[in-house]
């Protein structure tokens, strides 16, 4: 069953009624050169050869694609792993950030500006700026910047210059107005990198071409091995790039069930989870419009997630899209339930996932109890490296 779904926004850069560029009008000009540079290169050949060796290279592509023989057997479904967790800096960031990097070299900037949450963005950011020589400024709140020590140690070895956010919350949100103003300075010789497919027209359409390689190669890997296509793909939804790059690669195939799973932390009220599918309104955040958590006044509200990679209020304009048309469905796990299946894949497989993976997980194996003998692939989206130290500290 052939699904026909558009995979490009619109030139205003709207996917539905979603996404756009609400932005400061000196931007434009510049965003419209990032956007036509961008569609030149993304089908420039000498482009697309540097990357695939960088891909093959230094990230260790093609991820593998993992049958999970352990859990399959417990759970009653055939349960497969995309393992994005593999990759050089452990999660699919490094996909779009070495994209944006080679963008920057093609356009002639010599720095990249990016901000972080908890660090794996900027880490990211900064390994590929010191692949590729950028100059690197990363914005983070003063409190992410207490909270992650070992990811700002990591992006001060790479080389980059960590910029301490005193605003506001001191966390993710701030650390972005923070990077944007600084943008706004500086955009003649440097790109803002931006962490997600989230942000103003042209980035979710950048960031979501260079994660697509994981749902091309999912797809391949995944008839290689069954002869199939699986019945259900699973994926976490922070600001959703991993998810989107797996979807990708299955939009078409009207008999993949498709799965976006969001964080419900630690109760269903605004300011206690980070669903902003499932409990947002339209809204505009950082010069886009997509579901959006808000308070009572119509205010951005906090969003909150056992993992610091999902708690983003708001989420890219095509999962918004893929919501309204009925293509993908997306569904909530709570922390807790996030925690058990950081156990259980770890005990079952020896694999310890990013928290922000065990989302998918939970779902992943919620779904195998409940589907006996169907296929579920789950996009593994990172490690659980920086997870250990926190896990155990709340475990009781
Ligand atoms: C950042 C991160 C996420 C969330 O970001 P998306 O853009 O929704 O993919 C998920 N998993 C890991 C491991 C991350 O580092």
């Amino acid at each position: 069953m052939k699904l026909k779904i558009d995979t490009m926004p619109t030139e205003e850069g709207f996917f539905g009624n979603y996404g756009g560029q609400y932005i400061d009008e000196n931007l434009k000009n510049e965003f419209k050169k990032i956007a036509d540079k961008f569609l030149e290169l993304k089908d420039d050949k000498s482009f697309n050869d540097e990357l695939n060796y960088l891909l093959k290279h230094y990230v260790g592509r093609p991820s593998a694609m993992y049958f999970a023989k352990n859990l399959s057997q417990k759970y009653g479904a055939e349960i497969y792993l995309k393992r994005e967790d593999l990759n050089h800096t452990g999660a699919h960031k490094i996909n779009h950030s070495l994209g944006e990097a080679l963008l920057a070299k093609r356009m002639g900037k010599t720095k990249i500006i990016a901000e972080t949450g908890a660090g794996q963005h900027g880490v990211a950011t900064a390994t590929a700026a010191a692949l590729m020589g950028l100059e690197c400024d990363i914005y983070m709140g003063e409190i992410d910047i207490q909270k992650e020590k070992p990811n700002v140690d990591k992006m001060r070895i790479l080389g980059a210059n960590v910029v301490c956010v005193k605003e506001g919350s001191r966390t993710l949100k701030e650390a972005v107005d923070a990077a944007f103003r600084a943008y706004i300075n500086e955009y003649e010789t440097a790109i803002y990198a931006i962490g997600s497919v989230v942000g103003p027209h042209p980035f979710p359409m950048i960031v979501e071409h260079f994660q697509s390689v994981i749902g091309k190669e999912a797809r391949e890997q995944f008839l290689e091995m069954t002869n199939s296509l699986p019945d259900y793909l699973v994926a976490c939804v922070g600001g959703g790039s991993n998810s989107i790059g797996i979807f990708n690669g299955f939009l078409e195939d009207g008999e993949v069930k498709i799965f976006g799973v969001e964080p419900l932390g630690k109760s269903e009220k605004i300011g206690e989870n980070a669903a902003s599918l499932t409990y947002g309104k339209d809204g505009i955040i950082h010069g886009f419009k997509c579901k959006l958590l808000q308070d009572e006044n119509g205010d951005i509200a906090q969003a909150y997630s056992i993992a610091s990679g999902l708690d983003y209020p708001g989420v890219g304009p095509k999962h918004c899209y893929l919501q309204q048309i009925g293509r993908a469905e997306y569904v909530t796990i709570s922390d807790k339930e996030a925690l058990d299946a950081f156990f259980e894949l770890s005990k079952m497989e020896g694999i310890i996932p990013a928290l922000e993976s065990s989302h998918a997980v939970a779902y992943g194996l919620k779904l195998a109890q409940k589907n006996p003998n169907k296929r579920i692939l789950i996009n593994l989206s990172g490690r659980g490296d920086k997870d250990v130290e926190f896990v155990l500290s709340h475990k009781n």
